[in-house]
């Protein structure tokens, strides 16, 4: 069990097809999302604080390892949420990296909305500003599965 706090630690990301999507989703919402801190991958990032006009910690643009750690921060605990806008219609330089990031995403039980729709559902729960205790799926049986 995970407490996850009412101001929560939000990772955005959005591709170059999608950042204005994301940026319309977020001016849109931004009474919701203000009141959490807000972290992305690099351009996202620039772009969302213009437009949210507050602070959003800025991670390295996502084909320079930004998606990477995104999902090392997840898997470390610090990120609670993930809105995750990927391309469905291009291949990108860094495909290997953005599914490492789905991976580590579903792996630690961490909601994630991939497109408008799911985000609109996700920012209008209950729960988005709420205090949340998540489940954490129990892998001990896996890291324990050598030991004698
Ligand atoms: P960007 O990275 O925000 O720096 O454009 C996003 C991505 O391509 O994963």
């Amino acid at each position: 069990m995970l407490i996850i706090p009412e101001k929560k630690n939000i990772a955005l990301v959005a591709h170059d097809n999608k950042k204005k999507d994301l940026m319309e989703w977020a001016l849109y919402n931004k009474g919701s999302l203000v009141r959490h801190h807000l972290f992305a991958t690099g351009t996202t990032g620039t772009l969302l604080s213009e437009v949210l006009q507050c602070p959003v910690e800025c991670f390295n643009s996502g084909p320079f390892g930004g998606d990477q750690q995104i999902g090392a921060a997840i898997s470390e605990g610090k990120i609670h949420v993930l809105i995750f806008f990927w391309d469905p219609l291009n291949q990108l330089p860094h495909d290997p990296d953005i599914k490492a990031l789905l991976r580590l995403a579903a792996v630690w039980n961490i909601p994630v909305a991939c497109n408008r729709a799911t985000a609109d559902f996700l920012i209008s729960s209950p729960l988005f500003s709420q205090e949340y205790k998540k489940v954490l799926p129990d892998y001990t049986p896996y890291l324990n599965r050598f030991k004698k």
